[in-house]
């Protein structure tokens, strides 16, 4: 899908095909003035992106589709598997100070907490090490597990799940990232981690992906 923008001859083609459609090729460019072969990328172009439908020995047809309807179609298209990262976890026995030196580490702003089996039962954002840090205490003696948001409390998604899902749980809850977990016997895996970086990432690939 490429942005939705159309030049000068792509709208007046459009404009032709929603007069007159279903039309040939061969009709488009007669009314333009133009041959068939130069007109063939345009009706590429708009057909691509969704804006005409061609059907063989018929023509052209408008889809009815606008630049907004399209942009929500291929938004739905776009799933958590093609843009998750990989997740930080942290032992849910490790101190607040340790915790800190991993997350200036691995250079994340949020970090998943697993028991000895491996399941999540948390999570740790920057400002959850913040609050722990005031007031003086000695971080190095604090375990992770009585200052983190903890299970059943986390807003989790799966790699099948749509991204623009995530996105709204994103906004509705208030947090920058989501553990992508997978169902185990015993409780969740972690496989995976969605953070607002991935998210503008898509809406950047979704406007310069080449058709
Ligand atoms: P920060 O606290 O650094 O601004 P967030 O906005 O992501 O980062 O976190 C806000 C609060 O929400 C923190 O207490 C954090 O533990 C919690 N939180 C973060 N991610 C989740 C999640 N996926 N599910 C539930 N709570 C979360």
């Amino acid at each position: 899908m490429s942005t939705i923008e159309l030049n000068k001859r792509q709208e007046t083609i459009l404009q032709i095909v929603k007069e007159n459609g279903p039309i040939t090729g061969e009709h488009i460019a007669e009314r333009l003035n133009l041959t068939r072969a130069t007109l063939r990328p345009d009706l590429a172009i708009l057909t691509m992106a969704g804006f005409l439908e061609a059907r063989p020995r018929v023509g052209y047809f408008y889809s009815g589709k606008s630049g907004t309807q399209l942009l929500t179609d291929n938004l739905a298209k776009l799933y958590v598997k093609d843009y998750q990262s990989i997740p930080v976890v942290v032992n849910d026995s490790i101190s607040v100070y340790d915790a800190i030196c991993m997350m200036f580490l691995e250079d994340v702003g949020t970090m998943f907490v697993t028991d000895q089996q491996s399941l999540l039962v948390g999570v740790l954002s920057r400002k959850d090490l913040l609050r722990a840090s005031i007031g003086g205490k000695d971080l190095s003696s604090i375990p992770v597990n009585i200052i983190m948001t903890r299970m059943p409390n986390i807003a989790m998604c799966t790699k099948d799940d749509q991204l623009i899902e995530v996105a709204k749980k994103l906004i509705e809850k208030q947090i920058d990232a989501l553990p992508v977990v997978k169902e185990t016997e015993g409780g969740f895996e972690v496989v995976g981690r969605i953070t607002k970086t991935n998210i503008t990432k898509a809406l950047v690939s979704l406007a310069t992906e080449e058709l």
